[in-house]
């Protein structure tokens, strides 16, 4: 891809700093000894536990062995040009949504994107790096690894910027789903319809890779596509798979809906965004059943 640095897009959340260990998220803000007995003394007169307000772990009250040294973690410059190439792509992937959604009267909310390392605590509860990039609907939020992106880059070579690009775009496309109301008419359908429950996770997602050969087009149409670039992405996109849970609004991970359908279908569909650019083309749903 043809792209150029705009810094750090607001659209971004650099949680990379922040160690979690557990299910006990050491890093967050760091409080005075004043600001947490403001918090303890809040929490007790709100009877909430204010310390998950300001994403703090809730056991910081009692010793924190290795806090002080453990919050702190230098990021290569390797890994910086990820991220600012991840913060690139957020944004020119909501920029291209905000567009479309204009097009059609409505208005487009914007996702975050967290960038951590190892392991982070999510809306949608804790999730380590091994997972995958995944989109989280209670927060509005699509969390991404540099570790994984690492992985992408190393096994793909530079060329394979397109994958990681891809990656964005597709958990973008579940934070687009979401916006739509799709998300949650298909866990309806699946709760009423439990022998389809695969085969409509299936469809949500390769709608998502649709959604985001929606903005395959817009790049495309802006020149900012090079030779190779949507079969190299393609590729590396089913050899990896990617995000590899399906984060329930209950926060519970299912692994029996861990399916993106195969490499073949997710292919057409991205096509069948990248070529129309319309959306509306992306109606994965239709024939269900048949
Ligand atoms: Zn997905």
């Amino acid at each position: 891809m043809r792209w150029t640095s705009r810094g750090q897009s607001s659209d971004v959340e650099d949680r990379r700093g922040e160690v979690v260990a557990g299910r006990r998220m050491l890093g967050g803000p760091k409080l005075g000894i004043g600001g947490i007995l403001l918090l303890l003394v809040l929490s007790f007169v709100f009877k909430r536990d204010l310390f998950q307000l300001v994403g703090v772990g809730s056991e910081v009250g009692q010793p924190l062995p290795g806090q002080a040294s453990s919050t702190t973690r230098t990021t290569s410059p390797q890994e910086d040009q990820l991220a600012e190439f991840a913060s690139f792509v957020v944004g020119d992937v909501q920029d291209t949504w905000t567009r479309e959604f204009e097009a059609a009267g409505e208005r487009y909310e914007r996702a975050k994107l967290v960038l951590f390392t190892d392991a982070v605590r999510s809306g949608c509860g804790f999730a380590e790096a091994a997972m995958g990039p995944f989109y989280c609907p209670v927060d509005g939020k699509v969390y991404v690894d540099l570790g994984f992106y690492r992985e992408l880059k190393e096994r793909f070579g530079a060329p394979g910027d397109f994958a990681q690009a891809y990656v964005i775009a597709h958990e973008i496309g579940h934070h687009v789903q979401h916006l739509l109301g799709i998300d949650e008419k298909v866990r309806n359908l699946q709760a009423s319809n439990p022998g389809q429950a695969n085969e409509l996770s299936v469809r949500l997602e390769l709608q998502a890779d649709c959604l985001a050969g929606v903005w395959g087009h817009s790049t495309a149409r802006r020149d900012i596509l090079e030779a190779g670039d949507v079969e190299e992405g393609l590729a590396a996109a089913s050899a990896v798979g990617d995000d590899r849970i399906q984060a329930q609004a209950t926060g519970q991970v299912r692994p029996e809906t861990w399916t993106h359908g195969s490499s073949k279908q997710r292919a057409t569909w991205f096509r069948a965004g990248f070529d129309s650019g319309d959306m509306n083309r992306c109606d994965t749903f239709a024939g269900l059943g048949r």
